[in-house]
């Protein structure tokens, strides 16, 4: 265990969420039961916490990754959305996913036959298997997994410029926000690099790493610049309680106009439903519909 009064984002044994630039005058907090891990990685500031509530929490540059207790309502959402508004998807890229949540729920597609991960920092995979091993539930061990540890971005860019044969059905960038290693993940140039590795059909969602309270404006601004490149763009969310204001908005976008990306495109078997917590057919098509204010804004 290590001493609570040496990270700067705990104080009198609480973890205090601060951001000027994302969430100005506002903290989120919570109560700090034992640190298990602090430590500079290569990439970032990696805190592990457990809370009474949430259980183990997974903080990267003072950011609020994950927590077991509300990790399935992100999980599920950025990848079974995407999952399954495509006919049948076989290869799969994760870009980021660290924590190996996006990769557990990939694994459970039993149609799929190659995942390929790219996540740049090797420590957030070691420490999320040894203190949140229920994140990824083994699936680092999944035959299919290719598990490359680089740059996300320049893994695009390199099978770009190698004019790589095959490319992926699905795309899921799980990554964590736009100050510090993912900053090139919120800008044109990256979604036109995830344009040329989409098969035709293909599907890509993002985490927007913002919120319709706070940031709707930067939101209809992400939505247009994914929409330069892709015809095909919409705006769905989760809620989970550890994320600003609870609710998290994800970038969904297809090359192919006539995929209707609201609707799931096949039927979850019953073995499938019985594995999952939050996403279901009828919530895939409700996490579209905005609340009247944000919809004129994002959906104009
Ligand atoms: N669910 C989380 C959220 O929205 O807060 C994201 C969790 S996941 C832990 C984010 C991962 O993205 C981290 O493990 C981080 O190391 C990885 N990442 C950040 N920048 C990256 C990059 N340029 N290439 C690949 N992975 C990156």
């Amino acid at each position: 265990m290590v001493n609570s009064s040496s990270h700067p984002c705990i104080k009198d044994g609480w973890f205090r969420e601060i951001s000027d630039k994302s969430f100005p005058g506002q903290a989120f907090t919570l109560a700090v039961d034992s640190i298990l891990y602090q430590a500079q990685s290569e990439f970032q500031d990696i805190l592990i916490f457990s809370n009474k509530v949430y259980g183990t929490v997974l903080v990267l540059d003072g950011i609020i990754q994950c927590t077991e207790f509300d990790e399935f309502a992100y999980q599920e959402m950025i990848t079974h959305v995407a999952m399954f508004a495509h006919s049948n998807p076989k290869r799969v890229l994760i870009i980021g996913g660290g924590d190996g949540g996006v990769l557990r729920e990939v694994a459970k597609h039993k149609g799929v036959e190659e995942i390929t991960m790219v996540e740049i920092d090797s420590s957030v995979i070691e420490l999320s298997r040894k203190f949140l091993p229920t994140l990824s539930n083994g699936a680092f061990d999944d035959e299919r997994l290719d598990l490359k540890l680089c740059d996300g971005f320049k893994f695009l860019e390199d099978i770009g410029e190698a004019g790589a044969q095959k490319k992926f059905d699905v795309i899921i960038t799980d990554s964590s926000d736009p100050d510090g290693p993912a900053e090139a993940f919120f800008q044109e140039r990256y979604f036109q690099l995830l344009h040329n590795a989409l098969n035709p059909d293909g599907i890509v969602i993002m985490q927007s790493s913002e919120n319709i309270w706070l940031n709707l404006n930067y939101l209809c601004d992400l939505k247009n610049t994914a929409k330069r490149v892709f015809p095909n763009t919409e705006y769905c969310y989760t809620m989970v309680p550890t994320y600003t204001s609870g609710q998290l908005g994800l970038i969904v976008c297809s090359n192919n106009d006539s995929i209707p990306l609201i609707a799931p495109q096949r039927s979850l078997s019953g073995r499938e439903q019985e594995q999952l917590k939050y996403y279901n057919p009828q919530i895939h098509s409700s996490s579209f519909v905005l609340p009247t204010w944000a919809d004129k804004v994002i959906n104009k």
